[in-house]
């Protein structure tokens, strides 16, 4: 008789991962996940898989910068590493547009605020020295805002968002970086989604200091396993002056780990923390693939099969109010308005993983991470569109079917 406190197995389920992320990790990924053995974090081929891995990942990156590794968890993780160099009382101007970027808001306004001002509002501190400037949802971060924005206040820190997921909008990088040149400004950015899924290389961005992205969206590796991250040297002569209040997520710290002592890349790793030779092996086989196909083969992969779901969800009378190429985010034909969440929720329960917006105004985000072919787009598709005949929508088939054939070629069998 089995133990009363003991429940069954977990069973879940295998589920179409069709949201902002996390995507559905790459088949590869997981088989090299699953294939390796039980090492400890000394043992030799998992410090070797993790130096190689530091520079697969500077190459996907595009950046010379020594400090560029994975940090154990997800892209939260990251960030906090990232902004650990943020101290008390220090000047940040940070530009928001979307639920990620307002918590990456929220994580400076705790890092920034002194002692007093965070025992006044714990939870959501407001110190004098962090000023936010909220774009509205739905819209992009121009250059211009973030130059008049730096020019008024000289901030030591910038913040922005390279893709925020919550709105599907993509800011502008460039001028972010130009600005934060132009003002002296060490520039912070958010890499979460577009790292894997847009062509960019960090070393054209002179403005930028630190960047932090995930596992789990475009690099099609799995959660917990290693969240990117790169530092230029400002950055961490920088925090070297200055110090992080932290040993976990501190940057020189877990650097050491990956072979990166004093500035320098040596031959292997020292102990910084338990690390497993599973996420090893499943990031370095994730950085491996995104070599392979290239980033920028990737990135055109993306615009195509976006444009085609975009056209496929206007043709049902949806309005796409994103730009990203992982990502719509759209209202909802006016006849099915304010039945966002209900639409989710019925995809959901057929493990069809589609999401709604995590913040206001609530939209429907439909992603295709990890879903770059026209079998994985067309199911989507034709799920979204059955989801909404199941709601009293109407969305003809046979329309759907000339789109798709016209976007894809007709004579092209499904891949
Ligand atoms: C997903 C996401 C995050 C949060 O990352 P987790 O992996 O859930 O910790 C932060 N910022 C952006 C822009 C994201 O898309």
């Amino acid at each position: 008789m089995t133990h009363p406190a003991i429940f069954p197995q977990l069973e879940i389920p295998e589920t179409l991962a069709a949201g902002p992320g996390p995507g559905n990790t790459d088949a590869r990924v997981l088989a090299r996940f699953a294939a390796a053995g039980v090492a400890d974090h000394m043992q030799p081929d998992v410090l070797r898989g993790m130096v190689e891995a530091k520079h697969m990942l500077r190459h996907v990156w595009g950046t010379k910068n020594v400090h560029t590794f994975g940090v154990a968890g997800t892209g939260w993780s990251a960030l906090d590493m990232m902004f650990s160099a943020v101290r008390p009382g220090d000047t940040v101007v940070a530009f928001t547009n979307g639920t990620f970027s307002g918590i990456d808001g929220l994580t400076l306004r705790i890092k920034a605020a002194t002692a007093e001002e965070l025992a006044e509002n714990s939870l959501n501190p407001q110190p004098s020295s962090v000023t936010i400037v909220e774009i509205p949802h739905g819209q992009s971060v121009k250059g211009e805002v973030v130059e008049k924005a730096l020019a008024e206040h000289k901030p030591k820190w910038a913040f922005m968002a390279h893709w925020e997921t919550g709105s599907g909008r993509i800011n502008d990088l460039q001028g972010f970086s130009d600005a934060c040149v132009t003002h002296g400004a060490m520039g912070l950015v958010d890499a979460v989604s577009s790292l894997g899924v847009e062509d960019f290389k960090i070393d054209d961005f002179a403005g930028v200091a630190g960047w932090a992205s995930c596992p789990q969206k475009g690099i099609c590796c799995l959660p917990l396993t290693y969240a990117p991250v790169s530092f230029t040297d400002r950055y961490i002569s920088e925090l070297k002056a200055n110090g992080a209040a932290t040993y976990a997520n501190h940057p020189i710290f877990e650097a050491r780990h990956w072979g990166i002592v004093d500035g320098q890349d040596v031959e292997k790793g020292t102990y910084h923390r338990t690390h497993s030779g599973y996420a090893v092996a499943a990031f370095h086989e994730s950085l491996r693939l995104t070599l392979e196909q290239g980033v920028a083969n990737r990135a055109k992969s993306y615009c195509h099969h976006e444009s085609v779901l975009r056209d496929a969800v206007e043709l049902m009378g949806c309005e796409v109010t994103s730009n990203m190429t992982s990502l719509v985010v759209l209202n909802l034909p006016e006849s099915l308005a304010g039945r966002e969440m209900e639409l989710v929720q019925h995809c959901r329960a057929q493990n069809f993983g589609i999401w709604p917006t995590l913040s206001e105004p609530v939209q429907v985000r439909i992603g295709i991470l990890n879903q770059l072919t026209r079998h994985a787009v067309t199911e989507i598709i034709n799920r979204f569109a059955q989801a909404i005949r199941d709601l009293g929508g109407e969305v003809s088939q046979a329309d759907l079917d000339v789109l798709l054939d016209a976007r894809y070629g007709v004579s092209v069998a499904a891949e």
